[in-house]
C-alpha cells in the first residue's frame, strides 16, 4: 500500500486538542486528503481547563494565518509575559518571564556577569535585567516592537483565554475549510483483522466512521489508543504524585494582571489566570496527603473574587503514553499524557504533536520510522518538562511533608546531572526539543536560591567596574523600557476588548 495516499482523516474528540488538530490538518494538509472528519459527543463534554499557554501558541495561530486580534476578542484572552511563583520560595515571590537577561557580555553570559558581582558584594536582583519581569510587576503590556537589539523587542509572550471559546473559534476555521464534524458518541472501534490498526469507529445507534489516519483527541480515556491500541502508559508519579485539582471560576476584581499565578499550599499549588471577563482558579493537590473537602475549601478561601460556580474535581495521573502515534493512529492532548499545569505546557504539546505529525505525515503504508521517530520526538518533550517541573517541587525550601517527600526523592537521571552541573558551573545542560531555553531554567533555579559553587571564570576577565557600570546602565534601560509600556489594561481597552 506505499505510495497511497490518506484519503480520510478521522479525528475523535472536540476539546481544544481536537479542534486545533482539526484547523491545523484543514489549513496544510485539506488539499491533499478527501476528507477530514471531526467526532465528538456534546454528552460528554471537554476537561473545559487549560487557560494559560506559553508564545508557542503564537506561531501555532500564526501557522493557520489566524488575526491576532479576532482570536483575542473571541476567547476574552489577556496577554501574559509569564509566570509569577508564590510560596514556592518561602523567602520571596519569583518570576519566571518570557524574556532573556540581556545579551552577553564579551562572550559572557548575563547570568554569569550577574553571578560574578554578587561574589562582589552587589546585591542587586537579577530580575532588574528581565524586561518580562519588570513590565509584568508594573501591570504594563505592549507586544514587543520588530527590532530584537532593542530591550522593547527582547521579549515574547503568550495568553491566558477561555479554553471552550478557543475550541469553538477553531471549529468555526475548521468547519468553513471543510472539516466535517460528527455528533455522536463512540461506542467501539473496529480494528482490521490482519494487522490490527483502526478501521472505523462505531457509534450509539450503530452509525460508523471509517477512515486511514485516526488522531485521537478524545481526552484521559485514550478511546483509540489506550482503549483500543492498548499502546501503555509511563506513570510518572512517582516524581509527580499530585492527581487531583479542584477548579473553579471567580468573578474578576482589579485590573487583569498580564501573568498567570501560581501559589504553592500545603498539599500542591493553586493557579490564578486572569481573563478580560473573570479569573480562572484552580487547586492542583496530591491526595495522599490532604481531603478532597479541605482541598475544596483551600481554593474557595483563596480567590480574589466571588466564585461563579461550584469547584469542579479533576482525577489524572502524570505521565505520557509510551507510543502516541501506533499503527494508524496519533494521540494529541490529554490522549497522549498529562503533566499538571504549572508551567502551561499541555497546549504546547498539542502544538508540537501537530507540528511534527505534519512534518512526519505518512501514506496509507504508514511507514514504521515515521511512527518511530514521532515516538522519539514526543518522549524528549515530554520527558524534559516533566524534568522542568519536578525541579520546582525538588528545590523548593517550603516546609511541610509532601513537599519534604519531593526533597528526598530520587530524582531522573538527566535532571540530577542538570542540576549538578548548574551547582557546579552555572551551565545549563539544555534537552533535546526541550521546550524551556537557559533563561527559564535559570530563573527558576535563582528563584528557588539555588546558586552555582562558582560563576564562569571568563567573567572575571572584564574589569569589575566597568562590569558594574555596565550591568547598571542595563538595569536603568530595562526599568525605562517597562515603565514607557501603557498598563495591560490600557492596552487590551484601546485594541482588543471582547463585546461579551
Ligand atoms: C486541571 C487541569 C488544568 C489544566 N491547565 C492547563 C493550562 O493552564 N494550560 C495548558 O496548556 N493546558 C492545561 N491543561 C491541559 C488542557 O486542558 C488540555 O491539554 C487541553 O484542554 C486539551 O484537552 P483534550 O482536547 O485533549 O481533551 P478534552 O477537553 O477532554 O476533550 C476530549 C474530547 O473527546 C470527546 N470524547 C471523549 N470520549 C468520547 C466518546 N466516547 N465519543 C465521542 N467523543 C468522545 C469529548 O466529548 C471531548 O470533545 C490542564 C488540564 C487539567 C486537567
Amino acid at each position: 500500500m506505499a505510495g497511497s495516499v490518506i484519503r480520510r482523516i478521522v479525528i475523535v474528540g472536540g476539546g481544544s486538542a481536537g479542534w486545533m488538530a482539526a484547523a491545523a490538518l484543514a489549513a496544510v494538509v485539506r488539499r491533499r486528503v478527501e476528507e477530514i472528519v471531526l467526532v465528538e459527543s456534546s454528552q460528554i463534554g471537554t476537561i473545559g481547563v487549560g487557560e494559560a499557554t506559553l508564545p508557542t501558541l503564537r506561531a501555532f495561530n500564526g501557522s493557520l494565518g489566524l488575526d491576532e486580534i479576532e482570536f483575542i476578542r473571541n476567547t476574552q484572552a489577556t496577554f501574559k509575559l509569564g509566570i509569577e511563583f508564590v510560596g514556592w520560595n518561602p523567602e520571596r515571590a519569583f518570576f519566571h518571564g518570557f524574556s532573556d537577561f540581556g545579551p552577553d557580555l564579551r562572550g559572557v553570559s548575563p547570568h554569569q556577569a550577574w553571578l560574578r558581582m554578587r561574589a562582589a558584594g552587589d546585591d542587586r536582583s537579577y530580575c532588574g535585567y528581565s524586561i518580562s519581569t519588570l513590565a509584568a510587576q508594573l501591570g504594563r503590556f505592549a507586544p514587543p516592537i520588530p527590532n530584537r537589539d532593542s530591550v522593547l523587542g527582547s521579549y515574547s509572550y503568550a495568553f491566558q483565554f477561555d479554553a471552550a471559546s478557543y475550541a469553538a473559534y477553531l471549529r468555526a476555521f475548521a468547519e468553513q475549510r471543510g472539516v466535517r464534524r460528527v455528533e455522536g458518541r463512540i461506542v467501539d472501534v473496529r480494528l482490521r483483522a490482519e494487522d490490527g490498526f483502526i478501521e472505523s469507529v462505531v457509534l450509539e445507534g450503530g452509525r460508523s466512521v471509517s477512515g486511514d489516519l485516526f488522531i485521537d483527541c478524545s481526552g484521559f480515556v485514550g478511546l483509540l489508543i489506550e482503549r483500543a491500541l492498548q499502546a501503555g502508559f509511563e506513570d510518572w508519579s512517582k516524581w509527580l504524585p499530585c492527581d487531583r485539582a479542584f477548579a473553579v471560576p471567580c468573578a474578576r476584581t482589579g485590573e487583569p494582571t498580564p501573568f498567570t499565578r501560581s501559589t504553592a499550599h500545603q498539599a500542591g499549588w493553586q493557579w490564578r489566570i486572569p481573563l478580560q471577563h473573570r479569573t480562572g482558579n484552580g487547586y492542583v493537590f496530591c491526595s495522599s496527603y490532604i481531603s478532597e473537602d479541605e482541598a475544596a475549601a483551600t481554593l474557595l478561601a483563596n480567590l480574589d473574587g466571588a466564585a461563579l460556580g461550584a469547584p469542579r474535581l479533576i482525577k489524572f495521573t502524570a505521565g505520557r503514553r509510551r507510543e502516541c502515534w501506533k499503527r494508524n493512529c496519533v494521540a494529541l492532548g490529554l490522549a497522549s499524557g498529562f503533566l499538571e499545569p504549572l508551567e502551561s505546557t499541555s497546549i504546547h504539546l498539542v502544538e508540537s504533536g501537530i507540528g511534527r505529525l505534519i512534518e512526519l505525515f505518512p501514506d496509507r503504508g504508514f511507514e514504521p520510522k515515521l511512527a518511530e521517530e514521532y515516538n522519539r520526538l514526543m518522549a524528549r518533550s515530554y520527558e524534559s518538562i516533566r524534568d522542568f517541573i519536578i525541579l520546582h517541587y525538588w528545590a523548593s525550601g517550603r516546609d511541610g511533608e509532601l513537599w519534604r517527600y519531593y526533597r528526598n526523592m530520587p530524582i531522573p537521571d538527566g535532571l540530577r546531572h542538570q542540576i549538578e552541573l548548574f551547582k557546579a558551573s552555572g551551565t545549563v545542560a539544555l534537552y533535546d526539543s526541550g521546550a524551556f531555553a537557559e533563561p527559564s531554567w535559570i530563573s527558576i533555579y535563582f528563584g528557588l536560591g539555588i546558586f552555582p559553587r562558582r560563576h564562569d571564570p571568563m567573567a572575571d576577565v572584564i574589569d569589575e567596574a566597568a562590569l558594574r557600570r555596565e550591568l547598571e546602565r542595563r538595569a536603568r534601560i530595562v526599568t525605562g523600557a517597562a515603565q514607557s509600556l501603557p498598563t495591560h489594561r490600557a492596552f487590551i481597552d484601546k485594541y482588543c476588548r471582547a463585546s461579551g
